[in-house]
Parts: structure tokens; sequence; C-alpha cells
């Protein structure tokens, strides 16, 4: 998966749901505890909602009770981009998709072991494909 997706704003706009485009492309966050995945135990793999790249498996999927998914570790690390962002005040480490650059959330280090880290994601912009589905080349 080293091919970057490259898309133009119109183009992702025509592409993404308003709630997926506000959360992937203009880096938006999904009220807590309104996501589709958040209470959600499936086996599976959760794919970039704007890519379709692999982000996180189930198996590193756990119940923060955030409000938010979350996942203390990606399926591949390269797979995801972190950034620094400075928004809102705080200062927290923005999770990007390393395929299409879109924002996925962010990455907090209060998790559980085996890495300390929780990968607090949106749900919207995750794409969730069951286990035995996960070849189906569909990407949304
Ligand atoms: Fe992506």
């Amino acid at each position: 998966m080293s091919d970057k997706v490259r898309k133009t704003e119109a183009e992702w706009r025509e592409a993404l749901s308003p709630e997926a485009y506000h959360v992937l492309r203009e880096k938006g966050t999904e009220r807590a505890f309104t996501g589709e995945y958040e209470n959600f135990d499936e086996v599976g793999m959760y794919r970039c909602a704007a890519c379709g790249q692999p982000l996180f498996s189930s198996d590193a999927k756990y119940h923060s009770g955030s409000g938010w998914p979350s996942f203390w570790a990606p399926v591949l690390d390269e797979n995801v981009q972190t950034k620094t962002d400075r928004q809102l005040f705080m200062v927290r480490t923005e999770v990007l998709c390393s395929r299409c650059g879109s924002h996925l959330g962010h990455v907090f280090d209060d998790g559980p072991e085996p890495t300390g880290l929780r990968y607090c994601i949106n749900s919207v912009a995750l794409d969730f494909k069951p286990m035995g589905d996960e070849d189906s080349g569909k990407k949304s």
C-alpha cells in the first residue's frame, strides 16, 4: 500500500458523505458516543473510509470509555502518520492515513498494554470489513 492517493478537495467532497468529509478532510470530530463503531465488537479490519487502506484490526480494539472507537495500535505502523496538532489550545498528536492524508483522530499515551497508546478514532473515518470479507476489493 505505498501508492499515495491524491484527490482535490472537490473530488473528496464528491466522494464522501458530508459527515465523513468534515472529519477526514476538515479535521472535524464526531460527537462522543454517536459513532457506529464506538460500541461494536465484530472481528475484522477497519479501513480508511476515504481510500480503503487497512488501518486497525479488531484485535487491537478496546473499550476506553472515551466515546470513540479506541485501538492500542494500528495494523501496520506505516499505515498511519502522526502530526502535532495545536488546535483548540491543546497540544495533541493527530493521526492521519498515510495513503491519502485524511484525518482519522488523535493518539494519546493513556492506553493499555502492550503499547500504552490510545488511538482515538472517529467512526466515520473508518470502514469496517468483517473477517473473511477483507479482500473483496470494495472500498466503501
Ligand atoms: Fe486513507
